[in-house]
């Protein structure tokens, strides 16, 4: 049973994913009185898994970055309408009478520039 004691004790899946039995292949070193082969040596083994680690946490907060920009999409799509009426309705007033407060032609035309823009971005509806 010499032979044994070089060996990788790993426990690996066999090739359908569904068994389970001892990796075998020669040992490299020799880790708390167990063997593994260079694919299991614990410390290589977890770099690999803190690099997969990082690489889902920089991939899920890439994906909660989409969900923010796509909610304010969403969030825009649904005030837009609300907007444009907003900027009819002010200026229906502007052009009916004289507002001695400026505030509303001042809101008509800052809105009307982001409608502008929006559409110039292809945003409108
Ligand atoms: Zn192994």
């Amino acid at each position: 049973m010499k032979e044994n004691k070089n060996k990788c004790c790993e426990l690996v899946h066999d090739q359908f994913g569904v068994g389970v039995h001892r990796c075998n292949k020669n040992a490299k070193v020799t880790v708390g009185g167990k063997h593994y082969c260079g694919i299991h040596d614990p410390a290589k083994k977890e770099a690999r898994i803190k690099a997969r680690n990082e690489r889902w946490d920089a991939e899920r907060r890439q994906y909660e970055e989409w969900c923010k920009r796509e909610a304010e999409t969403s969030r825009r799509a649904a005030i837009w309408p609300e907007l444009v009426g907003l900027v009819e309705l002010w200026k229906g007033w502007n052009e009916e009478r004289q507002y001695s407060d400026p505030r509303p032609i001042r809101y008509a035309q800052m809105l009307e520039a982001i409608l502008n823009k929006e559409q110039g971005n292809g945003k409108a509806e």
